[in-house]
């Protein structure tokens, strides 16, 4: 690929870079600033058929490539993406907003999928079985799927495409990526080194877009799986049309992850832990803590409150580009309205607004999309606040008297992606990680993300389908899997019409 990108982030399809026959393009801001930075193509059926229609005709060679072909490969682009992780943190933190060391940080995560995929030969060993029968093996193996598609949100435009493309690829599928078009640029960049290290033609493709585009790889013929991550109404929407339309679907939703903080806990590290994960990224993380049950009474919930409020405080707000910065502007200007109207209103259903980011601004900074980290105490389940998922830099405090009060406030909750713990009491932690109806939890860890070699996922309204991403959940989802019995007889043994049975 020679182009340079041009003042419209374009598709890739076909290892080129093509703005495609659309005449429809989106704005991509920098959050900073507050101006439109850029355009992104937003394609059409036509773009959408001619992404499909490359990717269809790569697959079937792709398919039958050799384990150590396709590994070579991988490794290739992951030593040009390991050199490249500060250009694409800079395009992620220039279009998001997050801070360098956050964005160089999702780039890592990012990489470590690749390493993850790099053992794919490993990964794809079927299994074997000697004589079941007289005379007769049998065995299993693995095969690519075909076409798969990738959907994926704007709060990690690199780590969260780099969940599915490595693992889809290294099982033999050809990728058909749809980014956020809020922040594209990453997903074309990827692409590159990938073509650079050598992928076919085809392999992966990047296809810029918006709704229009995901309703078109829903019902495409050829469009064989469907991983998507997002927010749970358009999950739940990818889900049903997806399976309608005959397709393996996981669609990971949004999130209301809660940390629970028992009376025994060392509540400075707690409070520490309670900010970094609830102001990092602005809180636009799907792991972000978003809840403080503050558990015990009314001395040491204020002690908590307390402790989070000075950490809070604390947080440096500014561009993502300045070393000083801890906390980066939100996504856009809607979001951004969006989160502090949900500080309005649970101040006006009764809410504490012990911290108030309202109306921050950094010096010389006017026009970004900006609010400083808010903390809200007393907040109760029944608030708006509390039910719907804010993504941004707003932590609520949920008090309740003891750990089952805790534990059924967790369970209640219609969303089950993460949520962390802090105790000194092994015990409890036990109890905590067994009985949780969440798919990720931390014990005295506020984030806890696995690592590429586990997967990831939440329960109840954060996933919808069966298999979590990448791991060995991402294997089998990329994969199908088929059963072979072999015999190879010397002679005749004459007509059986029974039920073959193992004897
Ligand atoms: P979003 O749901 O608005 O968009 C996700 C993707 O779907 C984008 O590619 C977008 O173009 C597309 N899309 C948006 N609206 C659509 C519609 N009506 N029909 C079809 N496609 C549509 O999500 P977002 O704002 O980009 O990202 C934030 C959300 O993602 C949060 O809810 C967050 O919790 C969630 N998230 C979840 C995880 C997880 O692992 N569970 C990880 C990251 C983000």
């Amino acid at each position: 690929m020679t182009d340079q990108l041009t003042e419209v982030i374009p598709h890739v399809i076909d290892a080129k870079l093509t703005v495609g026959g659309t005449s429809r393009h989106g704005d991509v801001f920098d959050p900073v600033s507050g101006k439109v930075a850029r355009q992104v193509a937003l394609a059409d059926a036509a773009d959408v058929d001619a992404a499909v229609s490359s990717a269809l005709s790569a697959s079937a060679e792709w398919g039958a490539s050799s384990l150590s072909s396709r590994t070579q490969i991988l490794f290739g682009w992951r030593r040009l993406m390991a050199e490249q992780v500060d250009e694409l943190a800079a395009i992620v933190s220039a279009e998001h907003g997050k801070v360098f060391s956050d964005a160089q940080g999702e780039v890592r995560r990012g990489l470590d999928v690749l390493d993850f995929a790099t053992g794919i030969a490993h990964h794809l060993k079927g299994e074997h079985s000697e004589q079941v029968s007289k005379g007769i093996d049998a065995w299993s193996m693995r095969q690519p799927l075909g076409v798969v598609a990738g959907i994926t949100p704007f709060n990690f435009p690199v780590m969260v495409p780099m969940w599915m493309a490595p693992i889809a690829i290294a099982c033999g599928n050809a990728f058909v990526l749809k980014p956020s078009d809020r922040d594209p640029s990453a997903s074309v960049r990827l692409a590159e080194l990938a073509y650079e290290a050598g992928l076919p033609p085809g392999v992966l493709t990047v296809l810029q877009g918006d709704k229009e585009a995901v309703d078109q790889l829903l019902v495409h013929p050829d469009i064989a799986a469907i991983s998507f991550v997002g927010s749970t109404p358009v999950a739940r929407h990818v889900y049903e049309t997806g399976t309608a339309n005959g397709k393996r679907v996981q669609a990971l939703g949004g999130a209301k992850n809660h940390m629970v903080v028992l009376p025994d806990a060392d509540l400075d590290v707690a409070a520490d832990s309670a900010v970094s994960a609830a102001y990092g990224s602005a809180g636009e993380r799907c792991m972000a803590i978003s809840v403080v049950v503050a558990v015990g009474d009314t001395g040491v919930q204020d002690r908590l409150v307390q402790a989070i409020a000075n950490a809070g405080r604390a947080v440096v707000v500014g561009p993502g580009s300045e070393p000083s910065s801890s906390m980066g502007p939100l996504v856009t200007g809607a979001h951004r309205d969006r989160v502090s109207g949900h500080v309005d209103g649970a101040e006006a259903a009764g809410a504490n607004v012990v911290v108030d980011g309202r109306g921050y601004v950094p010096a010389g900074h006017g026009g970004g999309f900006w609010l400083g980290p808010t903390l809200l105490d007393h907040v109760r389940p029944e608030m708006e606040c509390y039910r719907e998922e804010i993504f941004g830099p707003v932590l609520c405090v949920v008090r309740v008297p003891d750990f089952e009060a805790a534990i059924a406030l967790v369970n209640a909750n219609p969303y089950g992606n993460g949520t962390a713990v802090f105790t000194a009491d092994g015990f409890v932690a036990r109890e905590y990680a067994r009985r949780v109806q969440v798919g990720m939890v931390g014990i005295n860890v506020p984030i806890p993300v696995p690592m590429a070699y586990y997967s990831f996922g939440g329960w109840k309204d954060s996933l919808f389908g069966d298999l979590h991403v990448h791991g060995a959940d991402g294997v089998r989802f990329y994969t199908r899997a088929k059963a072979v019995s072999s015999r190879w007889p010397q002679q005749s043994s004459g007509l059986e019409l029974g039920f073959p049975t193992h004897h």
